[in-house]
């Protein structure tokens, strides 16, 4: 629950407008600001204050505990211009409720803690829990000391700045990656990277106090942190045993199931004959730890309990680190049609594959110490392998194309490589259709295809027996690929296939490079068409027989029967 206290007119009105945007997710605190803000303070997660950070630092001194369970404080001023991260930037999640509260006020957000100021990856923003002297190392990372890298494999990890280095001399800091419990340094912290399955069998009724202590002694007799437990796993008739979704619970971990014949399958070095009896397969904690494969660090064990016999079992399985695909499209060209989910991912890449023009499109979002793996025009086939080899590594991988990366670009080459060892991510862009259309107007209104004139990997009996198809039903066609200095004929011929079937009048719109700085659109008819004003930074719409020019405006109705039809239907 995120608590709003204000204390004037105008911080009650800014207060109202996001109490608004937010039902069920802010409570008003009214009253006198001290005591508003102590009881906020006391049953919130977050404060929003609409008060001046030096007042609101004075209210909140003698509240403050500990940076682990503080609320995180945001501060808008009177005038509604700023939100300003106050405290708990991480672990109160201030720095994001910051950008969320000026995107409703449509303020500045401010943060100042130091590495979201500077771009440099705080280590509790690596989506691994850290520990040790975590401020400390972030310190000397941020400072560009030299940090030495200690880790056991590669990790999908955002890009780490590059005075971070496994041979990093005379290092002033040492960052461990690691699930091995280690002795730390005053300059020591360590990542602790996902790693370990615990596979759980119980019996029905086991307590949760016997199933969670056996885990925890399993672990750290094999001198593994706990920290590193990725999930509990069991067969699926002990998916709502208590004892287990409880322990799952309190370690923060989600539980994942399997079927005792998956589990019956998997070869295990104990397998016996209690659990075949009650549900069906000879192991279970084993099995279900080993179902994705991995390193059995920690065979079946059974709790002990003082008195009666034992009610549960684990088992501890290192699974090998798997690297990430992120196959982004970056949109058409303007930065506003990126979008955020595209931005993050970029951010979370240590690896970035495209080609060189796409780069420079995006390079200032990267992260400092990303390696950057650019090639030319024509490349693609070799850009898919490298950015698959990479994820095959364990790094974390944006593959970037224009438009949406899966529209004539770089996703199918890329996925056509990969295998189930790697993670595949893909974020949607805009692609060249849509930006053209929403140019144009709405030629999209009703069935619509995008057909590629390029016959380099396409035969032309290929292309124009699709031409015809779309010709012959009426659909509404974007070209992509129209022309280029060696392909010309490809065009005039496209066009006069759907002239077989569409009149002379029906509008063709042409947009050059949509979105970007020299973006230019016509709009002309199917008969008054030249190609030669057509290139490769073009795509070209024909309308369907239906589609009109209205007001300047490119239009395809939704239906003939629109106007009556519509009522049930969903926009
Ligand atoms: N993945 C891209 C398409 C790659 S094929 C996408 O989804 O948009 C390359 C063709 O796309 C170009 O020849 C051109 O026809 C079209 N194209 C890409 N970006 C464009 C833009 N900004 N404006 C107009 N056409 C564009």
């Amino acid at each position: 629950m995120i608590g709003l206290i204000s204390a004037t007119a105008a911080g009650a009105v800014a207060r109202d407008r996001l109490a608004a945007a937010w039902p069920g997710r802010v409570r008003v605190y009214e009253g006198p600001v001290r005591e508003a803000v102590e009881r906020a303070f006391a049953e919130c997660d977050q404060l929003v204050c609409f008060l001046a950070t030096g007042a609101t630092v004075r209210l909140l001194a003698p509240l403050l505990a500990d940076k682990a369970s503080d609320p995180g404080v945001v501060c808008v001023d009177e005038a509604g211009r700023f939100a300003v991260s106050l405290l708990g930037g991480h672990g109160g999640g201030a720095n994001a409720l910051t950008a969320e509260v000026a995107e409703v006020l449509s303020c500045t957000p401010v943060v100042t803690t130091a590495t979201d100021a500077v771009g440099v990856p705080g280590l509790d923003t690596l989506g691994l829990p850290v520990e040790g002297a975590v401020a400390t190392v972030s310190r000397a990372v941020l400072d560009g000391s030299p940090v030495a890298l200690r880790a056991d494999g590669v990790w999908p990890l955002p890009a780490l700045p590059p005075n971070v280095t496994p041979a990093a001399a005379d290092a002033a800091a040492t960052l461990h990656l690691t699930d091995r419990l280690l002795e730390l340094g005053s300059a020591e912290a360590v990542l602790r990277p996902k790693s370990l399955i615990v596979g759980v069998g119980a019996s029905k009724g086991a307590p949760v106090d016997e199933v969670l202590g056996l885990v925890e002694d399993a672990i750290r007799d094999a001198g593994l942190s706990l920290l590193s437990v990725a999930a509990l796993a069991t067969v699926d008739a002990k998916s709502g045993e208590p004892g287990i979704v409880e322990a799952a619970s309190r370690l923060g971990v989600p539980l994942t199931t399997y079927s005792a014949e998956e589990l019956s399958r998997i070869e295990v070095p104990n397998p016996s004959d209690a659990p075949l009896d009650a549900v069906g397969t000879p192991s279970v904690a084993e099995a279900a730890a080993l179902v994705g494969g991995g390193e059995l660090l920690v065979p079946k064990r059974k709790s002990s309990p003082e008195g009666r016999a034992a009610m549960a079992t684990c088992a501890v399985v290192r699974r090998a680190p798997r690297g990430r695909l992120a196959v982004v499209g970056l949109g058409p060209g303007a930065r506003d049609l990126l979008t955020p989910r595209a931005k993050d991912e970029l951010r979370r890449a240590s690896v970035l594959v495209g080609l060189d023009q796409y780069v420079d499109q995006i390079r200032d979002l990267l992260r400092p110490g990303t390696t950057v793996l650019e090639s030319g025009l024509g490349a693609e086939e070799e850009r898919a392998r490298t950015a698959v080899a990479q994820a095959r590594e364990g790094h974390a991988v944006a593959l970037i194309g224009s438009g949406d990366a899966g529209v004539y670009a770089m996703a199918s080459p890329a996925l056509a490589e990969a295998a189930d060892d790697i993670e595949v991510v893909g974020v949607p862009g805009v692609t060249a259709a849509l930006a053209a259309a929403a140019i144009l107007g709405a030629p999209l209104g009703h069935d619509h295809v995008s057909i590629s004139l390029s016959d380099l990997h396409t035969p032309w009996e290929v292309i124009e027996r699709r031409v015809r198809a779309a010709a012959e039903a009426d659909i509404v066609v974007t070209f992509y690929n129209p022309r280029s200095r060696g392909r010309d004929w490809q065009l005039p011929k496209a066009l006069g296939i759907l002239a077989e079937h569409r009149a002379p009048h029906t509008p063709v719109g042409v947009v050059r490079n949509a979105s970007r700085p020299d973006e230019s659109s016509r709009l002309t008819a199917l008969g008054a068409l030249d190609p030669a004003t057509v290139d490769m930074m073009t795509v070209v719409t024909v309308g369907n027989t239906a589609t009109r020019e209205i007001a300047g405006r490119m239009v395809t109705p939704r239906g003939y029967r629109w106007q009556t039809a519509s009522a049930g239907e969903a926009e």
